[in-house]
């Protein structure tokens, strides 16, 4: 007993509870009183309440251990005063200046980790940790470091067929640990299928019409086998999911159709196609939080993919029309703070969406750094939104007090008084 008090007041007791330590007290070959020999009805239940005893002390134990949370074995620390923000960047956008001198729910400073996927790496646990390691060389220099992410910016795409570059196991890490993001960790994850992304437009297009909601004509293909159906000719094949103008081709006629379906029968991957409109000028309309902005972009080497070659960017009014697109799209997988919708302004007139994009958007035209500073602002609102709600939610105790020991103690104490008389009285 003495030494259950002594072994109780040691802070490592409690994590060796459960891991062979109460077994071995369960063992026969342990100090038991022995059972008398002469009488067998006596016998049994002795036996079975000096096993009862101990396991009625390693229940309360356990019970009262789990419920200061105890089993968990988490360490005593300082709650710090700092939020870490990850942003997943190109080193050329320096984030962090951005952030200088800003606090978070009051008193928290805002520590700006900036990297690009392919320099980290995410580890998260059941319990919500969720741990970044990352590699990167600054000025000549390697940095190293690991640290918990308070909450994600994620500026980057998530995934790209062309270039190897597949970090939607980064993007489940960041799920798996809970971590906050602007957009969500969710829509990023979504967002990383061009046609899963399209579906949703298909949706909208049905809700709104085809007056409101000019989205482009599109077919799927799940792979290759399926691209025996003819097009109308001339027609653009895209190739699984890529950006800046890859794995998009321009077909005229059924032969070199043929021929491209032979290419994706390498590439295993999806396509889907659309008629080639001829095209006037392609559109962006943009969404950070409240602010709208649209564009449209002419290109001037004559490439029918604007964003390949040389173009002409110029910021165009903001419509009804134009927002209307924007606001149904931010709705889509949950909500999408930051956003643009890309269409086609073709030759005859008419406008035919193509496109979603999320937050890895590229920033354009002449703004950029305006936008920068609209996105650092929703970071910081939502990190504010995120810690008042920690702050206010029912806090789990993780480290035992002084007067959770007592409290252990006694109902150690009654725990032993009761089973010893018991034990007396069937001795
Ligand atoms: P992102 O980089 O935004 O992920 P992307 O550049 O790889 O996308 P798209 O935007 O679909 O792919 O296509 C690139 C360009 O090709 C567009 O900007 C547009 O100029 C042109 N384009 C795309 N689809 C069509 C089409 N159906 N008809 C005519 N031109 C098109």
């Amino acid at each position: 007993m003495n030494y259950l008090r002594r072994r109780l007041s040691d802070s490592t007791f409690i994590s060796n509870l459960p891991n062979g330590y109460i077994s071995d007290l369960q063992r026969p070959d342990l100090a038991q009183p022995p059972p008398p020999a002469s009488s067998t009805t006596a016998k049994s239940p002795t036996a079975s309440t000096g096993a009862g005893f101990f396991s009625s002390i390693t229940n309360v134990v356990k019970q009262t251990a789990a419920s200061a949370g105890l089993v968990e074995q988490t360490q005593v620390k300082n709650p710090k005063k700092f939020k870490i923000l990850l942003i997943i960047d190109e080193p050329q956008q320096e984030w962090s200046k951005l952030f200088r001198g800003k606090k978070v729910f009051g008193d928290y400073d805002i520590k700006v980790e900036q990297a690009e996927f392919n320099e980290i790496n995410v580890m998260a646990r059941a319990n919500g940790t969720c741990n970044v390691n990352m590699q990167v060389v600054r000025n000549g220099s390697k940095v190293v470091r690991s640290f918990k992410p308070d909450f994600v910016l994620i500026r980057q795409h998530a995934f790209s067929m062309t270039q190897n570059e597949d970090f939607r196991n980064l993007i489940i890490g960041l799920q798996y640990g809970g971590v906050q993001s602007i957009n969500s960790i969710e829509s990023i994850y979504n967002l990383c299928d061009k046609p899963w992304a399209f579906a949703q437009l298909i949706n909208t297009y049905r809700k709104l019409g085809a007056d409101k909601f000019p989205l482009i004509e599109q077919t799927f293909y799940p792979n290759y086998k399926e691209m025996v159906s003819m097009p109308s000719f001339p027609v653009v094949v895209k190739i699984g999911h890529a950006h800046s103008g890859m794995g998009k081709v321009k077909v005229d006629n059924h032969s070199k159709f043929q021929d491209i379906a032979s290419v994706v029968a390498l590439t295993q991957t999806y396509t889907t196609t659309e008629p080639l409109i001829d095209s006037k000028y392609d559109i962006r309309i943009q969404k950070i939080g409240t602010d709208y902005k649209a564009y449209m972009r002419t290109s001037i080497s004559g490439n029918w993919k604007t964003n390949t070659g040389s173009a002409m960017l110029d910021q165009v009014a903001m419509t009804d029309r134009y927002k209307l697109w924007v606001d149904t799209c931010s709705e889509i997988f949950g909500g999408l703070e930051i956003c643009a919708v890309k269409a086609i302004h073709g030759k005859d007139g008419k406008d035919y969406i193509t496109e979603v994009v999320g937050s890895s958007m590229p920033l354009v035209g002449e703004h950029q750094a305006e936008d920068r500073q609209l996105i650092a602002d929703m970071v910081l609102a939502k990190m504010n939104q995120v810690a008042e709600k920690e702050a206010n939610a029912p806090q789990r105790a993780t480290t035992i007090q002084p007067s959770q020991v007592k409290q252990l103690l006694a109902i150690l104490d009654s725990v032993v008084t009761t089973e010893l008389n018991v034990y007396k009285i069937e001795e």
